[in-house]
């Protein structure tokens, strides 16, 4: 008996110690604001013309969601929500401009305690310092596409050159000098392609002769909807601007730089202003100018996640690494005519996600039934790493529905929660979706409505079906999800 245990003892000694030294690497690589729409793995009319060649090889050797949503389609709760795996209500995270409380529970931290090496480098956007992090090197906020400043524990830095590659460069930096002894948790996430659009040098021909094809809903009139759409601030007709049009751009250029971006634009901008254009034809124009620079900055993002995936590759380290690729939110591509996001309208909702684990996730998997959610992040690296996931968190991990073995419980409803009020004009409003129907609430007393969506019969969300008797049952049914979720959720009455 005493010998058998000693055995027992042995061999599960050797398990936990090969277990250690086998766990899984997770590299996570964040966009801001970078649309489905334009990845061209997911298929749509810019696939064509823009495609993602190192973003689709993640996909052809992995798996890819199209019911991927987020809780809070904006930029700072959306990366609280990731890191905490709680809603905004919870993690104290609801705006822009609010201040990450770092001393919560996140999963940097508990990675870390697990025995992880955990880095970020790239955005952070939550103003406080990061915590949990062994290497943190980050954005001053927004950041700048140009020669951008990166901030450690202990000094600030000025990159000259295209941020972009910068923080991979920096993210490659990292990767090189990491104990090796350890598995990592590497965060590196993009400015890119948040506005105001400036693409490298190295971009500006890419498109330069080419129409880009526009949305059916460029000149939506937001009828057949509440009140809400149609008091937005976020028109591509109206609202883009000086910088987000690139008649004006970044100040702190090198000679070079201001050259080469003067050298594209100067004569293109002087021809606008000339023509002086109106109605539609300024709008078209407004578009052209708007997408041609947004795919451009994709294209930098794409080129430089060949460069990370190159590395693993180099470095034997592709097949033990879970590479997830994924952005804070959707944005609009003049769709209903708006740039920007916030909205729980599809193109914003609806996040990338794309996750290559070999050997574990089926390579050229897509999964468009599940409906997954960036709650579901911290769950997921917990339950990679192979540590505890404590009750507190409100996602799911990922591991199952990855492995195609999506538990028989698994959700079959989202809420989403925006609180970012006035902000482009987009008001406060929650909802939910069955990944089909869309219930939306506008509380706020000027608007005080509801929408409700049919995505299969009106894919472009241009007719409220809200009170329609054909729909009765499914609007009751939402209705009530949307309690349940609230009380779920432990969303305040009053929000
Ligand atoms: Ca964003």
């Amino acid at each position: 008996m005493r010998i058998f245990l000693l055995l027992h003892f042995v061999i599960l000694a050797f398990a936990c110690w090969g277990f250690s030294t086998e766990r899984p690497n997770i590299l996570f690589i964040f966009c801001d604001d970078h649309a489905t729409q334009a990845i061209s793995a997911y298929g749509g009319p810019l696939a064509e013309i823009a495609p993602t060649p190192h973003i689709d090889r993640i996909a052809e050797e992995g798996m890819l969601f199209r019911k991927a949503y987020v809780t809070n389609s904006i930029c700072g709760p959306s990366r609280a929500v990731v890191l905490t795996g709680k809603y905004s209500h919870l993690n104290g995270f609801r705006k822009n401009g609010d201040t990450f409380d770092g001393s919560q529970q996140t999963a940097p931290k508990l990675l870390r305690k697990a025995g992880y090496e955990t880095a970020i480098v790239g955005k952070w956007h939550l103003k406080s310092e990061p915590t949990g992090f062994d290497h943190y090197e980050v954005l001053i906020g927004q950041g700048q596409y140009y020669n951008c400043r990166l901030k450690t524990n202990e000094e600030i830095v000025k990159h000259e050159g295209y941020t972009t590659d910068v923080i991979t460069d920096q993210t490659l930096a990292w990767l090189e000098q990491r104990d090796p002894e350890k598995p990592f948790f590497l965060m590196s996430q993009h400015k890119a392609p948040h506005g105001r659009w400036e693409p490298a040098i190295r971009h500006l021909d890419f498109l330069a002769d080419v129409d880009v094809p526009e949305p059916p809903t460029l000149f939506d009139d937001y009828s057949g909807r509440s009140q809400a759409a149609a008091g937005h601030a976020m028109g591509i007709a109206d609202h883009m601007g000086d910088f987000r049009l690139m008649f004006k751009y970044s100040s702190k250029l090198t000679p070079a730089q201001k050259t080469g971006l003067d050298a594209y634009f100067a004569p293109r901008n002087a021809a606008y202003h000339e023509a002086n254009l109106e109605g539609k034809d300024r709008t078209r124009w407004h578009y052209q100018r708007y997408i041609k620079n947004y795919l451009r900055c994709v294209r930098a993002v794409d080129e430089n996640v060949g460069r990370l995936l190159a590395y693993l590759d180099e470095n034997g380290l592709t097949e033990n690494t879970l590479v997830i690729y994924s952005s804070d939110q959707g944005f609009y591509l003049g769709e209903h005519g708006w740039f920007d996001k916030r909205w729980m309208y599809e193109e914003s909702f609806r996040t990338p996600l794309i996750a290559r684990w070999p050997g574990v996730v089926e390579a050229g998997a897509v999964n468009d039934t599940d409906i997954v959610s960036n709650l579901d992040f911290a769950s997921t690296f917990l339950d990679v790493a192979g540590t505890n996931i404590p009750d507190d968190l409100q996602g799911e991990s990922l591991v199952p529905v990855m492995k195609g073995l999506t538990p028989q419980d698994w959700r079959k409803t989202h809420y989403y929660h925006y609180y970012e009020s006035g902000g482009h004009g987009v008001p406060l409003h929650f909802g939910v979706t069955d990944g089909r129907y869309k219930l939306i609430r506008f509380p706020e007393g000027h608007l005080d409505s509801w929408e409700l969506f049919d995505l299969e019969s009106d894919p472009l969300e241009l007719e409220s079906r809200f009170g329609d008797p054909e729909l009765s049952r499914q609007q009751a049914f939402l209705e009530s999800e949307m309690r349940r979720l609230q009380e779920k959720y432990e969303v305040p009455a009053t929000e």
